[in-house]
């Protein structure tokens, strides 16, 4: 087996489309099967920890890091907004409560 830096970077590129696939995947099953959902989601973040990627940013905030219950299911999650000190929200996950802040930038 050929170990190389264009090898790797194939596999990136093959991990980011299983991450792709499988957000999608949980998206869609979100509402009528959060748990297949939750599964998928579990998926991603090891093989995004094995690929060594990142998962896209448009996917970060639509789960927990947690637990990886999806946020696209209904009631998964509660949002506040906060503004002591600096404005920020936070998004508590319903499952396992793991509490996400987001600081706002105010213009
Ligand atoms: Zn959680």
């Amino acid at each position: 087996m050929v170990v190389g830096v264009l090898v790797s970077r194939e596999l990136k590129m093959i991990a980011l489309d299983r991450i792709d696939r499988l957000m999608d995947f949980a998206k869609r099953h979100a509402v009528e099967r959060p748990e297949i959902a939750r599964k998928a989601i579990l998926l991603a973040m090891r093989i995004a920890q094995k690929a060594r990627v990142r998962i896209p940013k448009k996917y970060k905030r639509m789960f927990c890091r947690k637990c990886g219950t999806s946020f696209w299911t209904p009631n998964s999650f509660t949002i506040r907004v906060r503004d002591r000190r600096s404005t920020h929200i936070v998004i508590k996950c319903m499952r396992c409560g793991y509490i996400k802040r987001i600081p706002v930038n105010k213009t």
